[in-house]
């Protein structure tokens, strides 16, 4: 782990879906519990399936619980200044406004730890995070498996009843009759609305 003169710095755990970004920022958040460091943990779009995990407890019964936050403002007004380590989850989820919020947690000494998906689902870049990865002192990208060829994985692709979903689809889709699937760059498919999906899948 970074080891400055001074606390306050950014950490960033990027990569596709099922690359293991909330193990990884679980672990670090139990590492953080076990060394008695005041902890918050935050998670954008709190889902349901979810609930149990984001609670961490260490060995002497240190608890830290996910607050679901929909904004980096709510970040900021729900830090307390005890508190050495914020880390968030779904952090792709959040306005650009966390850039500032996370350099000013840092430059207050706070441990500052991000995870998010670093691409959208065309493969471009998503919402804050890749400003994020510019800014942290320390990044670490994750790879998932692909599903398709069994190499590493960097891409999410977006199923809409079991193809491909096309380029001008929303970014963020509503409704949730979307899939996704860890895929490698070679089999990720993007099918721009004319093209023949039937040779896609
Ligand atoms: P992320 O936060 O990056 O979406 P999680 O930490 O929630 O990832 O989940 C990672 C876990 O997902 C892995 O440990 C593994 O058990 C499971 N998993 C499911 N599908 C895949 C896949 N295609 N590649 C790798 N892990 C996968």
């Amino acid at each position: 782990m970074f080891h400055g003169t001074r606390p306050g710095w950014i950490e960033v755990i990027a990569g596709v879906m099922f690359s293991g970004k909330s193990e990884e920022l679980i672990r670090r958040v139990r590492r953080a519990v076990i060394a008695r460091k005041p902890v918050q943990l935050f998670k954008s779009h709190l889902d349901a399936r979810y609930a149990g995990l984001y609670s961490v407890t260490s060995h002497d019964g240190e608890t830290a619980e996910a607050t679901p936050v929909d904004s980096s403002e709510e970040v900021m007004r729900l830090w307390r200044p005890e508190t050495a380590v914020v880390a968030v989850d779904e952090v792709q989820f959040l306005d650009d406004g966390i850039v500032t919020v996370a350099n000013t947690l840092a430059d207050r000494g706070v441990r500052v730890v991000l995870a998010g998906i670093d691409m959208d689902f065309r493969g471009l870049p998503f919402g804050p995070v890749p400003t994020l990865l510019a800014i942290a002192e320390i990044v670490d990208k994750l790879q998932a498996i692909c599903v398709v060829c069994g190499g590493p994985a960097s891409r999410n692709q977006r199923l809409v009843n079991g193809k491909p979903a096309v380029w001008n689809s929303p970014t963020i889709m509503v409704g949730g009759r979307e899939s996704y699937e860890a895929r490698c760059r070679h089999r990720h498919k993007v099918p721009r609305a004319d093209e023949d999906q039937t040779a896609l899948l």
